[in-house]
């Protein structure tokens, strides 16, 4: 048995045990209490339309989204920045087991949609590799999709894409390498034609990996592909 897999089932004996706990500030209470729930911050407005990132332009496109017309995607949302208290608790949704915190975060990803989305089909939240899942024991975007899509009532369609082949880790990655790296990583069923689909991650770095989602989407058809992820990485310029 992994370590992660022994992690996990002691999270989920605890979770029954004891009342839960703030996976941030460790408050008894609840997965995501309400003191750290109100210390994430959101981006700045104005917001660029299509990336969600603080631009100056009152209403319309940040200068790199102007440049970058060749996306595949109709626009990315996050809740905001990561930092903390969020990057914590996505750090606590990846790499410490606790499932659990999936659904406030779900949640407030939902709310944000509702903000400022548009009309979507279903919810398809990023497939990992499956020898990755199953180090982990779950996919954590699968997770957050399955909050959001339960608080929007929209379908939760986790057959439509898939990844056809394992990537090295991005992290060290820049963008361009990153690009390459994700070229050719994942499939989408022909269902997808006509559809208007919503991509679900836990952070968002360059988006190079909702990128070549969302083009394995647009190649079998899909009308419209956005993402929402928990965090999106930002550097003030
Ligand atoms: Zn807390
Ligand atoms: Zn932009």
């Amino acid at each position: 048995m992994t370590r992660t897999r022994l992690a996990q089932l002691w999270h989920l004996l605890a979770d029954l045990l004891f009342p839960p706990r703030c996976a941030v500030c460790r408050q008894p209470g609840s997965a995501l209490c309400t003191a750290c729930v109100g210390a994430i911050v959101p981006f700045q407005d104005p917001r660029c339309l299509r990336c969600d990132l603080p631009c100056l332009a009152q209403i319309g496109l940040c200068p790199a989204c102007q440049q970058n017309l060749a996306s595949a995607l109709e626009g990315l949302r996050s809740i905001g920045p990561h930092v903390e208290p969020l990057r914590s608790g996505i750090h606590a949704l990846k790499y410490q087991a606790r499932p659990t915190i999936a659904q406030p975060l779900g949640h407030l990803m939902a709310a944000r949609w509702q903000a400022t989305g548009s009309p979507v089909d279903a919810i398809l939240p990023l497939p990992l590799h499956p020898e990755r899942q199953r180090e982990r024991g779950y996919n954590q975007a699968s997770l957050l999709a399955q909050a959001m899509a339960e608080r929007l009532t929209l379908p939760l369609r986790e057959e439509l894409l898939w990844r056809v082949r394992a990537t090295s880790s991005q992290v060290k990655l820049g963008r361009a390498a990153r690009q390459e790296n994700m070229a050719g990583a994942f499939a989408a069923s022909p269902a997808v034609a006509g559809g208007r689909w919503l991509l679900v991650d836990d952070v968002c770095t360059t988006s190079a990996t909702l990128e070549e989602a969302a083009r394995a989407l647009r190649e079998q058809g899909a009308t419209a592909v956005w993402a929402i992820t928990a965090a999106r990485a930002y550097r003030e310029p």
